[in-house]
């Protein structure tokens, strides 16, 4: 969502004049586009900005914004013009798009401008420009904002309710990349299972979306994230079944196994409803990757509750998790709960990571030997003369190639696997 945004932020840029600055002293403009998910991110945000300061003395005509999360918080834009007055524009979460006319206004006049929208259900903008930077894969929002209010979560309170875009204007855009080319299009929403509850009152859901999409002529792969569990319906389960351009590959976030811990995260269900939509996806989508998030250290989280959370590690088998330790976040619910002592914590995630990596390695293990198709998506990082790509269930696969086969499907045969990692050949 947070790279999407930036290429919004680009796109403006773009369409104003301004070009990529080979190094940070050398621009005209920098935005930061914050996060404040978590308490790391928006100390990592804040120490990014104070080190600015240093090139705008050298540089006084150089604007500096700040976007995203972070600005949206009771009274953190004032603050952060506070701590920092050289910076020319706080925008707020759904401000960006005033970007285009805030730089030349300071450009002109070195004005200064705070803009934040305090509606819970800003309008949703069309017609944004974008600066795409993601190679094969393209992004494309479906909806904005939450309606979930867990508890340990600030999103809602910085990026509104629920708004969906029309199904008009996503399809629009759906086709504008077809006709780019893209062969993988990921569709983005905080929760993408309530697409269209807000606009279409019960007639037309996510999986209406995707299966049209799906229908579109020629060969490409579509994606979607993120998923939460209580919305996630066998509808979609059927759609996904029924079109092989859907990739096999759902990001479906558990949070916890622990079903009081559930309840105090406010996730509306429980492991065992959780455990049945495991089961209904690997009835019908036997091959699906699926992947999920899990946090420890949740407040009250006892021994007992972690167990759980380890054994639904264990009974999914998930190919990858992202795993986290709870982040007290201010003005959410969870805060005023008891804390978990930190090193109590550190010690979960270190037996969790130790689980999940166990398994994800058994599984890779499940790949050698066989023929998948691969998106390539770019070189490889680390391995001369080598590319990677993403299966259709969303592994990672490095194989022998170069530039050419980058954008184009390949059949690779899995030689070997290390963790995480899938190594190949191409068959011929
Ligand atoms: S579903 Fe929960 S965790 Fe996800 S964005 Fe909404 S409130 Fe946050």
């Amino acid at each position: 969502m947070n790279v999407h945004e930036s290429e919004k932020i680009a796109g403006i840029l773009s369409k104003l004049g301004y070009g990529e600055a080979a190094e940070g002293e050398d621009a005209d403009v920098v935005v930061f586009n914050t996060c404040c998910i978590r308490d790391n991110a928006e100390r990592k945000a804040a120490g990014h900005i104070g080190m600015i300061k240093t090139e705008k003395k050298k540089n006084p005509s150089m604007i500096v914004a700040v976007v995203g999360c972070m600005t949206q918080q009771s009274g953190k834009a004032m603050a952060l013009r506070e701590k920092f007055p050289f910076i020319d524009i706080v925008l707020g979460t759904s401000n960006l798009a005033m970007l285009e006319t805030y730089i030349p206004q300071v450009a002109a006049s070195r004005e200064k401008f705070v803009d934040i929208d305090e509606n819970e259900r800003p309008e949703v903008r069309e017609n944004e420009s974008f600066y795409r930077t993601s190679g094969t894969n393209a992004w494309l929002n479906i909806m904005y904002g939450c309606n979930n209010f867990c508890t340990y979560c600030i999103v809602p309170y910085v990026r509104g309710r629920e708004r969906s875009r029309t199904k008009e204007a996503i399809k629009d855009e759906f086709m504008r990349l077809v006709d780019e080319g893209y062969p993988e299009i990921t569709l983005l929403g905080q929760n993408v299972n309530s697409y269209g509850k807000d606009l279409y009152d019960g007639e037309y859901g996510f999986a209406d979306l995707l299966e049209e999409l799906a229908k579109t002529d020629g060969k490409r792969r579509i994606r979607f994230m993120t998923s939460h569990p209580k919305d996630f319906n066998r509808k979609l389960i059927d759609v996904i079944a029924e079109y092989p351009n859907i990739c096999n590959n759902i990001h479906l976030p558990v949070q916890s196994g622990s079903n009081k811990i559930l309840k105090l995260m406010n996730r509306h269900y429980t492991r065992e409803y959780y455990l049945d939509t495991i089961a209904a996806i690997r009835e019908k989508l036997p091959d699906c990757g699926i992947t999920t998030d899990l946090m420890v250290g949740f407040p009250y989280e006892e021994e007992s509750d972690f167990l759980d959370t380890m054994d639904i590690v264990e009974k999914v088998r998930y190919s990858n998790a992202f795993t986290f330790v709870y982040s007290m976040r201010n003005g959410t619910p969870a805060a005023s709960m008891p804390q978990v002592d930190p090193e109590v914590a550190k010690d979960r995630i270190m037996r969790l990571i130790a689980k999940q990596n166990s398994i994800t390695k058994e599984l890779s293990k499940g790949y050698e030997n066989k023929v998948f198709e691969v998106l390539c998506e770019d070189l490889s990082p680390s391995k001369t003369g080598f590319v990677c790509g993403r299966t259709d269930s969303g592994r990672l696969v490095t194989f022998p190639g170069d530039e050419n086969l980058i954008g184009k499907f390949c059949d690779v045969r899995i030689t070997r696997s290390q963790s995480a990692s899938l190594f190949g050949e191409t068959e011929v």
